[in-house]
């Protein structure tokens, strides 16, 4: 059959180990891509994306590839992205392929993401292909890399594929065990049509361009199509397969990748993990395992300027379109005015929205202190969800508090386990398991709350371990913990944006050390101002900025206007990146004071 020569199969490696060099290697040799298109790493084609050597969107490829055994075979290739935020995408990928090249950088060893995704592609039953990267490098030491894969996985050491995806080296033999190892898929095109929604983006001509892989039937085009999560019907305009660029074919069969084109107009209704059937005969059930993917991390976000309201939220817009993801609310806040609450997938997926909403968009915005989501038991018996320190209800009214936790898994060199076991430790962290890799490199298990790894765990521990251990983890369940908001007050004032969210045996901590820096942070006035931290109507800790006592103005001497005037203009000047709350004048930096003094 036609499937006997399709192989699906995707790359999976810890950051910086070699996945897009490779992805660009396999084009080249298999003439997808002559050298001079191959514009170095043409899989991450965002910006953003190529500068931070991050995969961020999937995409996927394919290439013809002549074997040795005389046959012609259909690769392709779908490109995952790499980071923990985006774990679900990675799943979905994953779930479109039946196996998996595990990239392991022969200088380095297995890393955090190793496993992580290592976890993901054998949780899909893929075929697992293990090789060494950069052998070419002097500090390459494969044969203690193998030896440590081969105890991961079960592959002998002497058989792992040694190559430099640089050079090239070893590669077209890579080619040849993808051929050999990875089965052609399966699925019959006759059956009612599944195809799996791995991937979208949208094109502003276009509209939702939906990536797609076919497990059972023939898609053609001009059918009816329907996403089975929301039963929106469309026409599939366009189908087509994915070279560089989209190239339209008549159909898609079983175990065939491609995309659909179906003037789509949002791209919320085909996401990523949704099966679409056809409208006339659709499948009883579709692809299992489909979710909505739920942000973990929120944080509120304000334009400096209250008049680019109108336009962070256009921006907003705009960036939902190719990012389904993202979701905020209409926020106000008494201190930061109007603004919106952004859930983001989590901390790097926050600080890629904040930058590309800086730099694309031009935007100057205040960002609050992120915060993970709780459950929150009342009295009364309801259960609600908090996602804003603000708006947690008065203690008086709490049943009981829930936050979420995660595993993690820190892989470390053995020398750095001590302090990293108590920066666990610090951070709450259970501690579960430690599992040897080989000789020198342990993977440590915890299971720590959101809330203690969202702020600076991730520099923490690379500070400890002086850089060598590298971390990963995924969301596990909630669980109820002692937790209390932390108000701050600024001259008997509460300030909302500074509110807080704690573990009762940190709140003493956090609320002293909070006041000193917010005393360093605020100008002194020309009063007092007194910073307190409150649980309830309870003050924990407080503060006193002092007087100013001479007029700013005082120095001029009087007599000369026009440097008064200056002076006066300079300070208005000032007063523009600063907030009013009541009579204070509160800088920037203090609303994210909290994140120093973890
Ligand atoms: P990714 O994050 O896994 O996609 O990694 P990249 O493909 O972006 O590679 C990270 C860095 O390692 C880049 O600077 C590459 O040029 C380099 N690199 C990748 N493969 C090799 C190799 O085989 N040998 C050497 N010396 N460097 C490599
Ligand atoms: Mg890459």
């Amino acid at each position: 059959s036609y499937r006997d020569r399709i192989r699906n199969f995707c790359i999976i490696a810890h950051i910086d180990h070699g996945k897009s060099t490779l992805a660009d290697r396999l084009l080249e040799l298999t003439g997808t891509l002559s050298e001079r298109e191959l514009k170095d790493q043409v899989l991450d084609s965002m910006d953003l994306e190529r500068e931070r050597g991050i995969t961020i969107k999937s995409h996927a490829i394919r290439m013809k590839y002549r074997a040795r055994d005389g046959e012609e075979y259909i690769l392709n290739l779908i490109d995952t992205p790499g980071h923990v935020d985006f774990t679900y995408e990675v799943s979905r990928a994953l779930k479109a392929c039946e196996g998996a090249i595990l990239v392991v950088d022969a200088s380095q060893g297995i890393e955090a993401q190793t496993i992580s995704n290592l976890y993901l592609a054998l949780g899909h039953d893929l075929e697992i292909i293990p090789v060494l990267n950069k052998v070419d490098l002097p500090n390459a030491r494969p044969d203690e890399v193998a030896q440590s894969i081969e105890e991961l996985i079960g592959e002998p050491a002497e058989d792992i594929l040694r190559i430099s995806a640089k050079t090239g080296e070893g590669v077209p033999e890579l080619l040849e065990r993808i051929v050999q190892r990875i089965p052609p898929p399966k699925g019959d095109p006759e059956a009612p049509l599944r195809a799996l929604v791995f991937d979208s983006v949208f094109d502003t001509y276009r509209g939702a361009v939906v990536y797609v892989r076919v497990f059972e039937g023939t898609l053609k085009t001009g059918e009816r199509i329907r996403f089975m999560s929301n039963g929106r019907e469309y026409v599939a305009e366009e189908i087509g397969i994915l070279r560089l660029e989209r190239q339209p074919v008549e159909m898609l069969r079983a175990g065939e990748v491609g995309y659909v084109i179906g003037s789509i107009k949002d791209i919320r209704s085909a996401r990523v993990g949704d099966t679409i059937t056809h409208a006339h005969r659709p499948a009883s059930e579709p692809i299992p395992g489909f979710r909505q993917v739920k942000p973990m991390v929120f944080s509120g976000v304000f334009p400096t300027n209250p008049e680019q309201y109108e336009e962070l939220r256009a921006s907003l817009e705009k960036l939902q379109l190719n990012d389904a993801s993202l979701t905020f609310t209409p926020e106000t806040s008494a201190a930061l005015g109007f603004g919106f609450r952004i859930g983001f997938l989590g901390l790097l997926h926050m600080e890629i929205v904040q930058e590309r909403l800086e730099r694309e968009f031009g935007l100057d915005i205040i960002t609050t202190v992120p915060n993970v989501e709780y459950q929150v038991v009342l009295r009364s018996g309801e259960v609600i969800t908090v996602d804003n320190p603000s708006e947690m209800p008065d203690a008086g009214k709490i049943a009981e508090i829930r936050e979420p936790y995660v595993r993690a898994d820190i892989i470390t060199p053995t020398e750095y386990i001590g302090p990293l076991m108590q920066l666990c430790q610090d951070r709450r962290g259970v501690y579960r398991n430690q599992v040897y890799l080989d000789r020198t490199r342990v993977n440590l298990q915890y299971e720590l709350p959101l809330a203690e790894i969202i702020f600076d765990f991730y520099d923490k521990l690379k500070s400890v371990s002086r850089g060598y251990a590298s971390f990963d983890y995924e969301i596990l369940d909630y669980r109820p913990s002692d937790l209390v908001r932390l108000d701050i007050l600024i001259n008997g004032e509460p300030v909302d944006a500074l509110s807080t969210i704690v573990h009762r045996s940190k709140a003493y901590e956090v609320g002293r050390k909070l006041t000193q820096k917010l005393r360093e942070l605020i100008p002194r006035q020309l009063f007092d101002v007194a910073i307190q931290a409150a649980i309830g109507s309870r003050v924990i800790a407080r503060e006193t900025i002092k007087a100013l006592r001479k007029d700013v103005t005082a120095k001029c001497y009087g007599g000369d206007v026009t440097r008064k005037r200056k002076l006066l203009e300079r300070q208005k000047e000032g007063k523009k990146r600063m907030k009013q709350v009541g009579r204070v004048e509160v800088p920037q930096e203090a609303f994210l004071a909290v994140l120093s003094v973890g």
